[in-house]
């Protein structure tokens, strides 16, 4: 029983020390808390659970203090997928709810597993997710210093690996921050997150970059192919370099193989395989 979870990229602007204690004090107490919940809980529950606790933290850029797009708008996009029966769903650029991850884990035993906007929505409000303003102080003021604004990356993302020998990825994201509205994330994309029997991925970074080099399905197809995930993730990265790629990802495998790598300095991680380990 092991997982990894990522808290997408340190960016320039927040690069205090303060804020960097925060965010290793606040990964470190989620992947433990996950971990523990992982005991009696499936690798999918538990991918679940862990990004809804990232989406509650304003630290990152998911559910609550999610950043904002070009007309002043916070949408929302989370993806969830089972290893197990490779069922994947999300929700692509929803409004005014709290954790869009959870919904994509109710979307799951659904037909219809992937909804956008106002038809995620309506969902979410007949499965009684109730109205939530995900709008936080810090992104408004970020929001309104928009023309000095740095290149900011930030979603979450959890991958398990449960008692049974079962994997799940899921990831959630506000997005790049002031793209043009209703851009579409990779977050809910088989491109920046996806799981079978073999590998979990969960992807961060520039979202055009990772569905351009098809990152984690890429490297989960590697690793079911035969490769080790290092040698999978490795291979892709160099890929991904070719066309100048930004992106981040955390994995694990079946057989409780557990890597991280990132194109730029840096993404910010905790894993929990024999012992709790963070990003310095
Ligand atoms: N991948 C996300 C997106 O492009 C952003 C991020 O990872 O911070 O929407």
């Amino acid at each position: 029983m092991k997982l990894i979870i990522h808290g997408g990229f340190f960016s320039e602007s927040d690069s205090d020390e303060q804020t960097k204690r925060a965010k290793q004090e606040a990964l470190s107490a989620i992947a433990m808390e996950a971990h523990a919940y992982l005991q009696t809980h499936t690798a999918v529950e538990t991918a679940v659970y862990a990004v809804s606790l990232l989406e509650d933290n304003e630290l990152f850029n998911a559910g609550y203090g999610s950043q904002i797009q070009s007309d002043g708008k916070v949408r929302l996009s989370a993806s969830l997928m089972d290893g197990k029966t490779q069922r994947f769903s999300g929700v692509i650029n929803i409004e005014e709810v709290k954790n869009p991850i959870l919904i994509a884990e109710k979307l799951i035993a659904h037909d219809d597993r992937v909804l956008s906007n106002i038809g995620a929505l309506n969902f979410a409000r007949e499965n009684g997710f109730e109205y939530f303003n995900p709008f936080t102080q810090h992104r408004l003021i970020e929001y309104e210093a928009k023309l000095n604004q740095k290149e900011r990356k930030g979603t979450v993302g959890c991958v398990a690996l449960d008692k049974d020998g079962h994997l799940a990825a899921a990831t959630s994201t506000g997005g790049k921050g002031f793209e043009i509205p209703c851009r579409v994330s990779d977050s809910a994309t088989v491109a920046g997150n996806f799981a079978n029997s073999f590998a979990a991925i969960s992807c961060t970074g520039v979202g055009e970059d990772i569905v351009s080099g098809g990152l984690a399905t890429k490297i989960v197809t590697r690793v079911t192919d035969g490769m080790t995930l290092k040698q999978a993730t490795d291979k892709s990265f160099k890929e991904l370099a070719q066309i100048n790629g930004f992106a981040g990802v955390i994995g694990i495998t079946a057989e409780g193989e557990i890597y991280h790598s990132d194109s730029h300095p840096y993404m910010v991680w905790a894993s929990f395989d024999v012992s709790l380990q963070v990003f310095t």
